[in-house]
């Protein structure tokens, strides 16, 4: 496999992040089968890819709908969070499984989940790529692929300043790209 020359290592490889996916999406099948209609909320843009390849194994029945989210002034550091692009529906009463990128202090994700709790779902869950080994504010993550290192993390859907995020695997970034 080619690796990029900006990267620093490699975290996890095309082959465990699909297996990994393979097993969420089962486990998913599994809790979820008595539910009619699983809204899924992937959060732009980070979780796009995780999201395609995720639901494209689900067996039960599913929509798949977006949220855009964004801190202010950040590159690499958490500030506040906003709405940029809200549901298209109300999710009152609906099985909801929020799909995101990473966690990192979890101050995104938890605010988010603030948000969707208000909104009264029938039920809320939270289906996350990748979480930093580091504090994170026992924010609640159902279902988890990977816990990583507290390093910059870039490819499959993670970006630095829009960059990367093709790449198919999940990767350390060089520290001199970001410091810069
Ligand atoms: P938190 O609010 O959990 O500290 O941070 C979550 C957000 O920060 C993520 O949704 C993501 O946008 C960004 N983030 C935190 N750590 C990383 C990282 O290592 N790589 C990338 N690409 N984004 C990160």
């Amino acid at each position: 496999m080619e690796i990029h020359p900006d990267i620093e290592r490699v975290l996890v490889t095309p082959e465990q992040i699909q297996a990994r996916v393979s097993e969420l999406a089962q486990q998913i099948d599994h809790d979820y089968a008595a539910v009619d209609r699983l809204y899924i909320v992937g959060i732009l843009k980070g979780a796009f890819i995780f999201l395609a390849d995720l639901t494209r194994q689900l067996r039960i029945p599913h929509v798949v709908d977006f949220m855009a989210l964004s801190s202010y002034g950040r590159t690499t550091t958490s500030g506040a969070v906003r709405i940029l692009m809200d549901l298209r529906e109300p999710v009152e009463g609906q099985h909801v499984l929020v799909v995101e990128d990473i966690v990192d202090t979890g101050h995104t994700l938890d605010y988010l989940l603030h948000i969707l709790n208000n909104r009264k779902p029938a039920s809320l869950r939270t289906c996350v790529l990748v979480r930093k080994e580091r504090q994170n504010n026992g924010v609640k993550v159902d279902y988890l692929g990977f816990e990583i290192p507290d390093v910059w993390v870039v490819g499959y859907g993670l970006d630095y300043a829009d960059r990367f995020r093709t790449l198919p695997y999940v990767a350390e970034l060089k520290r001199q790209v970001y410091s810069k």
